[in-house]
């Protein structure tokens, strides 16, 4: 099935399944903006708990704030966003579709590299065992023409972004004869910037309202709470600050799904450490933040990291974290070396002094600062279509099962009596009410026992339960693995020692501990 087919069945089944909907469905919805439902509300959670967990409870020099989405003006101004928060954008005339500049030319980057990939692939299909894929790539013509088109290419993107010539972008545009997608013609206006940050207004008009933002990130609402953590909680440095919280952006194109978003959600650590040790830490956290990601198991080979073409203002170094999406790999983690930018800015335009004084040297400085930044968002997409897949099992039946590792799953046990009579729903409730205070556990009566199986699949739940009339004299019950469909008979009073290991948080922290 082609990928683009595969992400459309994810939306579908998103919906169909109650982990996302479109928001205000029922007035068409509503641009890039989306709800979560009664699973995916769960995913989402567990997907923070999993974050929020690594960083706060892992580290003892790390801890967490929750810090308000409205934040003084001059807080956007002091940080750069105010001026320098904007994307190029560029309109195709025929089709009237708006594009953002530079995500047309990174596309373009990545076609040179599948072409490339695709020789490599009918190399390996031509010489099978007696391929050698290096070998290949160093002398194919094809290949290294393609390649080294791609590299022209991303010198010349480079260099425009780093002087910010948007007519060079444009130039850019036409040269590689990219088209626009819907219109497929090559009739597009200049390319213009275009700020990203949402405005309302606090206050009634009569009293003077002020113009205020809908926070674009959460790192602002860190650093300008610095100095109270670090007064209040007697921080040492290196330490850090952790925050889960809501991010808008007035996004120019809104397209595949949750992956950009108006409003969405970010979980964001900053950490504080003394200057010239900054690129050793930018390198501890890219690892550690590897490691987290690959704890999930969905493969090494499917994560990367790319480094930034052009750095932002405030930073000396930034590399992202890539997911192998079904459109391709896309950032969902961006890892940065924000200087003491920030602190100094905030410094500057508040009139505090905010520095830490270093007991071990006598000397007081503005901190530099680690970035990890993620997307719960773009976490939770990489998650669902990494997890989904059809199967066809033995005998031609097919099913849809998301392989979610078991402790992001909205719901760890089912609980099925095989029949609504005879006692066994209430054994089956029995099981429920003991099992629900360790882990989300859930009761499922209706329709046959193929069909709940089915239904438990496509929504990730890892283990069902089956309660039958031997379970009323022998206290056993038959236990379900998703993935395997095996079936064994246990104990009920086994049921929690044998899962609560599997379920929970404590096993995927461990292994992204051990990793890192
Ligand atoms: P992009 O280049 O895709 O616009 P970015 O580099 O601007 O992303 P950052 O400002 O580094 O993103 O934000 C950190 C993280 O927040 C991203 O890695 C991503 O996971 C998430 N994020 C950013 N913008 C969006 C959005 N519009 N919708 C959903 N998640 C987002």
């Amino acid at each position: 099935m082609a990928q683009e087919d595969v992400f459309k069945k994810i939306v579908a089944h998103c919906k169909e399944y109650g982990f996302v909907f479109p928001s205000s469905d029922i007035y068409d919805g509503l641009g890039a903006v989306y709800d979560y439902g009664q699973n995916g509300v769960e995913l989402k959670n567990n997907i923070k708990q999993y974050w929020w967990q690594s960083m706060v409870l892992l580290h003892d020099n790390i801890v967490g704030i929750d810090s308000a989405i409205f934040m003084h003006p001059t807080i956007w101004k002091a940080s750069g966003h105010v001026d320098a928060f904007n994307d190029p954008l560029i309109d195709n005339r025929d089709s009237k579709k708006r594009y953002r500049a530079d995500v047309l030319i990174e596309d373009q980057i990545a076609k040179y590299e599948e072409k490339a990939d695709k020789e490599v692939a009918k190399g390996r299909k031509r010489f099978k065992e007696a391929f050698d894929e290096a070998q290949f790539r160093a002398t194919n013509p094809r290949v290294l023409d393609y390649m080294a088109k791609r590299d022209a290419l991303h010198e010349r993107f480079a260099a425009a972004l780093e002087a910010n010539d948007l007519e060079e972008l444009r130039q850019i545009i036409i040269d590689e004869e990219i088209v626009c997608p819907i219109s497929g013609t090559r009739n597009w206006t200049d390319v213009r910037q275009f700020n990203l940050m949402f405005a309302t207004e606090m206050g009634s008009t009569a009293d003077g309202a002020s113009k205020i933002y809908l926070r674009p990130e959460t790192a602002q609402g860190i650093f300008v709470n610095y100095l109270n953590v670090q007064k209040t909680g007697r921080m040492k440095l290196p330490f850090g600050i952790a925050q889960i919280g809501k991010a808008f952006r007035n996004e120019i194109v809104a397209r595949q799904f949750i992956f950009r978003m108006r409003e969405f959600e970010q979980m964001e650590m900053q950490f504080f450490v003394k200057p010239g040790t900054e690129l050793q830490w930018f390198e501890t956290w890219k690892k550690t933040r590897m490691a987290w990601h690959q704890a999930l198991g969905f493969g090494q080979e499917n994560y990367r990291f790319h480094d930034h073409e052009k750095l932002a203002h405030y930073a000396n170094a930034a590399a992202d974290i890539e997911f192998k999406m079904p459109f391709g790999f896309k950032e969902v983690e961006g890892v940065h070396s924000r200087t003491n930018f920030d602190l100094s800015q905030h410094a500057k335009f508040s009139g505090r002094k905010i520095e830490y004084f270093d007991p071990e040297t006598n000397e007081s400085y503005t901190p530099y600062v680690i970035e990890t930044s993620i997307g719960v968002d773009r976490m939770f997409l990489s998650v669902m279509c990494h997890s989904y897949e059809e199967q066809t099992l033995e005998g031609g039946e097919t099913r849809v099962v998301l392989h979610l590792p078991a402790a992001l799953a909205p719901t760890k046990l089912a609980v099925l009596p095989l029949v609504k009579k005879d006692g066994l729903p209430e054994k089956a409730r029995e099981i429920v009410n003991d099992l629900k205070f360790h882990f989300n556990t859930q009761y499922d009566e209706k329709d046959s026992i193929g069909k709940r199986y089915r239904r438990q699949d496509a929504v990730g739940t890892p283990y069902c339960v089956t309660v039958d009339h031997d379970t009323l004299t022998d206290d056993c019950v038959t236990l379900r693995d998703r993935d395997t469909m095996e079936q064994q008979r246990v104990r009920i009073d086994s049921l929690r020692a044998l899962l609560e290991d599997k379920v929970s948080l404590t096993s995927l922290l461990r292994r992204g501990a051990q990793i890192g």
